[in-house]
């Protein structure tokens, strides 16, 4: 454990109604009793106290104090929270009271949850579901961070760790005993139950649902200059973010508009019409259209009666696999397009149907966080690493070598959790963690 206590405003700093500081560490009692704390509340017993600058005595606020005894804390640690009105004046003075104490200082980013990693109170996905949890935006990423929280990533990557553990159980036993009376072959016959496992490592790393619902899935609309594309996603958005313009091209950089559709971020990318002639800016325009539209998760194209046809045989294309094709300005002539959605981001007819494809597709994309994907880059490239390791075991013809692949593949998941390695991979994993937690 550490010997430095910490402490920080793990609410938001700003002026509200109550704000929450945080204290971590063996000088928790002694904080408070600097405080003016003279009888300390019972573990785990909200009380009023009055608190005091040590140094004046003057009144700094009436606050709630609570207290943890470790281990049974959030960071494992003897824990204190205060909970003051929160007015910024208050705020800087308790802080600033706390700073001026000895053997406290303020907490680094993340440094509370990174104890309690440490002491053994959570595994690194449960951290990660943290972050998650604070930043998540809609309903489904909530759903996620939860569900990882609460250890369904952590029961996941056990699981398969221990699959590997019980084909490596089975080479060893080979390799040791293999003069004695164990059944000929065992290692063998264990390493045959890998394929399945690497096919199921395989697809969790093609899958990207997690990862998708994390970030946000990216929707660009494309098509010819005029066609409507600002007008539907100021309609989608329901304020003026996009630029709408009678004149062609005018939209020739990219404007994103975040938001949520059935609890999944998305992000609504308007691109620049899509037309083979025009001028240099124009060109860059489309060719930031088509490399958004690669990018991009769902693909809209939107036509219109009186947008002028496309000539170009590759834009066309593009236009052709696209996700999903919205005929627009269906209030000027009735359109009938095979597959199409008809639209008037004018009228708002229509408008129920994008919405209930959009959210279908999205959805679809991100599993909305049903099972416990895996959500980051991290994990991702912990599995790729598994893999490797696997099919070497599988290749590696000698039972010894097989063994030696199937303990590092084992190594490697076992960084999923922090189980292995934890010391060097909490600097990945708290890097985006923001002070307070
Ligand atoms: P973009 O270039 O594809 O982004 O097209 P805009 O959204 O800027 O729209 C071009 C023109 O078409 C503007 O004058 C819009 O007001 C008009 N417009 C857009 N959608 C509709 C529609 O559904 N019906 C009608 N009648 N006009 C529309």
């Amino acid at each position: 454990m550490s010997d430095e206590t910490i402490f920080a405003l793990s609410t938001a700093p700003a002026r509200a109604a109550l704000a929450v500081i945080r204290l971590s560490g063996a000088a928790c009692d002694r904080a408070l009793a600097a405080l003016g704390v003279s009888v300390l509340p019972k573990p785990r017993h909200a009380a009023l106290r009055a608190l005091t600058d040590p140094q004046t005595g003057a009144l700094l606020d009436e606050a709630l104090v609570l207290r943890f005894e470790a281990p049974h804390s959030f960071t494992g640690e003897a824990m204190a929270e205060l909970h003051l009105h929160g007015g910024l004046a208050v705020i800087e003075s308790a802080l600033a009271a706390l700073s001026a104490m000895s053997g406290l200082r303020a907490a680094e980013a993340g440094e509370f949850t990174r104890r309690a990693v440490l002491n053994g109170k959570m595994d690194l996905t449960a951290a990660e579901a943290i972050a998650d949890l604070i930043d998540a935006e809609g309903g489904a990423q909530q759903k996620q961070a939860l569900a990882q929280l609460r250890g369904g990533l952590r029961h996941r990557a056990e699981g398969w760790r221990e699959r590997l553990k019980t084909v490596l159980a089975h080479l060893e036993a080979d390799l040791e005993f293999a003069d004695e009376d164990l059944p000929g072959g065992i290692g063998q016959k264990a390493l045959n139950a890998l394929p399945d496992l690497h096919d199921e490592l395989a697809a969790e790393v093609g899958d990207g649902r997690g990862l998708r619902l994390r970030d946000g899935v990216r929707i660009a609309f494309i098509g010819p200059p005029n066609a409507g594309k600002s007008s539907i996603l100021n309609m989608l958005a329901g304020r003026a973010a996009a630029i709408v313009s009678a004149r062609a091209g005018t939209t020739r950089d990219i404007i994103e508009v975040a938001m949520l559709l059935a609890g999944v971020p998305v992000t609504l990318i308007d691109t620049a019409g899509l037309r083979a002639a025009g001028d240099d800016i124009e060109r860059e325009g489309v060719r930031r259209a088509v490399a958004s539209a690669e990018e991009a998760d769902i693909v809209v194209w939107v036509s219109a009666p009186d947008a002028p046809p496309l000539e170009d045989k590759i834009l066309t294309q593009r236009l052709a696999d696209a996700d999903l094709h919205i005929a627009n300005k269906c209030d000027l002539a009735p359109i009938e397009e095979e597959g199409a959605l008809s639209l008037s981001a004018k009228t708002g007819a229509g408008q129920e149907a994008l919405l209930a494809a959009l959210q279908e597709r999205a959805l679809e994309l991100t599993g909305s966080g049903a099972s416990a994907p895996v959500t980051r880059a991290r994990h991702i490239a912990i599995l790729r690493d598994v893999l490797a390791h696997m099919a070497a075991a599988q290749n590696a013809g000698a039972l010894e070598l097989a063994a030696e692949d199937l303990r590092l593949a084992q190594r490697a998941l076992g960084r999923m959790t922090g189980a292995v390695d934890v010391e060097q991979l909490l600097d990945v994993v708290f890097a985006d963690f923001c002070i307070g937690k």
